[in-house]
């Protein structure tokens, strides 16, 4: 039987944008689902780690494991683009992968060396944007609470205050605090 001939570049590299780019936008929402859901319920034994101080010459984190949850995914989802059988699915696939793997580098970048300096990444805050952005982790850091994605986590802030919170509860602390340092000019305005 004669093996199907590969798709064109142009046709594959359009798959892999088609898939990856949607896919890295889905995985900010689907993180802060996890970690709002996920992490500071289920999973609090492992991510309190990442919000407890740390020892001194502490470099890890039992947190840091749940960052390696999505890689098997990723690598199986490129090793089936670059070995399965020729066709749309093989590169819808690879396109999956490598939009997964985007967005996992972007957040190694971003939260564990902007935010929290463990990576050489004080370069970024040259940018507006990744100062808002690691202006609202930090309120998640401060309270615990909103917000829970990170590239999107100014956006989630300003939803939250719009949307007010019942008395009492986590998200409203969360948001009448956020107010005072985010607000009131120390880092940066969202
Ligand atoms: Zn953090
Ligand atoms: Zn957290």
């Amino acid at each position: 039987m004669p093996t199907p001939a590969d798709l064109p570049v142009l046709a594959k590299l359009s798959i892999w944008l088609a898939a990856g780019v949607p896919t890295a936008v889905a995985m900010e929402y689907w993180s802060r689902l996890l970690h709002g859901q996920v992490w500071h319920r289920w999973l609090w034994v492992m991510h309190a780690s990442h919000h407890r101080p740390h020892a001194p010459g502490q470099r890890y984190e039992v947190n840091d494991l749940l960052s390696f949850t999505h890689a098997p995914i990723a690598i199986a989802a490129i090793l089936y683009g670059c070995l399965g059988p020729v066709g749309p699915l093989r590169e819808a696939l690879f396109g999956f992968g490598l939009g997964m793997t985007l967005f996992g580098l972007s957040y190694i970048v971003v939260h564990d060396g902007l935010v929290h300096g463990r990576l050489p990444a004080a370069f970024l805050l040259r940018f507006r944007f990744f100062r808002r952005v690691r202006a609202a982790h930090e309120v998640h850091h401060r309270h615990g609470g909103v917000p829970y994605g990170l590239f999107r986590g100014p956006e989630e802030l300003k939803a939250a205050r719009r949307r007010g919170a019942p008395k009492g509860s986590r998200s409203a602390s969360t948001e009448a605090d956020a107010h005072g340092p985010i607000g009131s000019g120390a880092p940066e305005p969202m």
